[in-house]
């Protein structure tokens, strides 16, 4: 069977099982010997995905730097790099934008925080009593969020040259100053005498074939790994906060999908001039594993193998694309971002007037570009956006949001991820290259050039 299949199986055992294991346990009761054997059965699983999960992101330090490198070897230097480089930027500030006006129109239309126009008093008890119910590390976690500084927005510029490059290479998710480094290491090395440089570059290029190399071992777990992600997952929603926020999650839902099946396969049709289908299919496998672990960045090593093999784009153009988009270009979560504050707004009873919901649409544009492609990475900027609107309760809402976030964070992840991809199909079509015309290789072929 087919890689992407063997996934989609596995999440659909995950999900089944899930569902069963919930509702024995409910039955029997929390202290009985099956919800015990269940509690146990969902600490193994977890062990297991964090294993995968894992597995990826150890080739993606690695990965970028070669890629970025050895990729622009291949440009010649500044020259051609530079006009990647601009198109790649242009797409995807446009793409973003364009995300977060369909998150905002959505979230105007669907009003999921007001009843009958006024702010929904239910959902604003829920979140009180989601609060009381929060997890140490949940509160943890936007606690520390909370100390953070409107001049926070700023902080993508101080990420752009890290004073120590060991150091950003560790923080886990946060690859801008590497990628920076590695785009002059680059530079530099195509200013070395030819056989110096090509020396260089054969070593890099041989890295860079390493780590797809094995990426594409890891992946021969995946579906071990998607199915341990997805279980706990599944066994431990309840059904808590879902009842209340069903209109919120119907709203994100929408947006994301107009985004996902309407825009971007638009801009592939009319200005990459490639079929969306095609393209669809050739992401198969890399959407179910964003999906799967909710993180663009674990995700990256997937997404490349799926743009150079079976989407048939070079490695000159997605070896620059990808990584930068993964750390930079965040389709989902601009317009999650813009969805949630409005959302939040609108259940504390703040009207947002035009010039105020602007603010949000440059505020998510700003902070999408500084979160980190892990999960639930967002919630930080959400909080930030809403101190900054003076949006009373915002921690309350955040830390509510954050119980619940899993579902929306998987499905805008996919997003996240597939923004990236069409990005490097337009840029590789209009660079002449003969996208999306091969065959589906999708973890079966060889190492090619
Ligand atoms: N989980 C998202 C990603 O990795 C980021 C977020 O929106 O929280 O792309």
């Amino acid at each position: 069977i087919a890689p992407h299949w063997q996934i989609l199986i596995a999440l659909g055992l995950a999900v089944a099982l899930g569902v069963v294991f919930r509702n024995f346990s409910v039955a029997a009761g929390d202290v009985s010997s099956f919800a015990l054997f269940a509690n146990r059965a969902t600490a193994v699983s977890s062990f297991v995905g964090d294993l995968f999960m894992s597995a990826l992101k150890m080739i993606i330090v690695p990965l970028i730097v070669s890629s970025i490198i050895a990729g622009i070897g291949a440009l010649g230097g500044v020259k051609g790099f530079g006009r990647l480089g601009a198109k790649t930027i242009g797409f995807y500030a446009l793409t973003s934008l364009t995300a977060i006006l369909v998150g905002l129109t959505v979230v105007n239309v669907f009003e999921p925080g007001l009843v009958d126009g006024q702010p929904n008093i239910e959902i604003r008890e829920a979140f009180d009593r989601s609060v009381d119910s929060a997890s140490e590390s949940e509160r943890a976690k936007v606690e520390a969020a909370n100390q953070k500084q409107a001049t926070d927005y700023l902080d993508f510029f101080k990420k752009l040259f890290p004073p120590n490059i060991i150091a950003a290479a560790s923080d886990n998710g946060q690859m801008l100053g590497l990628i920076v480094f590695s785009i002059l290491f680059g530079v530099g090395m195509t200013r070395l005498p030819v056989g110096e440089m090509q020396t260089l570059q054969g070593t890099i290029q041989g890295v860079n074939d390493v780590m797809i190399l094995i990426t594409r071992w890891i992946m021969m777990t995946a579906p071990i790994g998607v199915f341990a992600l997805m279980f706990p997952v599944v066994y431990q929603s309840g059904a808590g906060l879902f009842l209340e926020l069903g209109r919120y999650f119907g709203t994100v839902l929408t947006a994301l999908a107009v985004h996902m099946f309407v825009t971007l396969p638009l801009i592939l049709k009319f200005v990459g001039k490639v079929s969306p289908v095609a393209h669809f299919k050739a992401m198969q496998t890399a959407l179910l594993t964003a999906f799967s672990t909710a993180s663009s960045s674990a995700t990256l090593p997937v997404t490349m193998r799926c743009v150079q093999e079976n989407a048939g784009v070079s490695r000159r153009t997605s070896s620059f694309t990808l990584p930068l988009g993964a750390t930079v270009n965040m389709d989902g979560t601009a317009l999650y971002e813009c969805v949630a504050v409005i959302f939040v707004a609108q259940v504390m009873g703040v009207d947002m007037a035009f010039g105020a919901q602007f603010v949000v649409v440059g505020a998510a544009l700003l902070t999408s570009i500084g979160v980190a492609g892990v999960p639930s990475a967002s919630l930080v900027a959400i909080l930030l956006i809403l101190k900054n609107s003076n949006v009373e309760g915002a921690e309350t809402a955040v830390v509510a949001l954050l119980s619940v976030d899993r579902l929306l964070d998987m499905s805008r992840t996919a997003v996240n991820v597939f923004g990236d991809s069409c990005a490097a199909v337009v840029v590789g079509a209009s660079e002449g290259e003969k996208v999306l015309q091969g065959d589906l290789h999708d973890f079966e072929g060889d190492i090619e050039d």
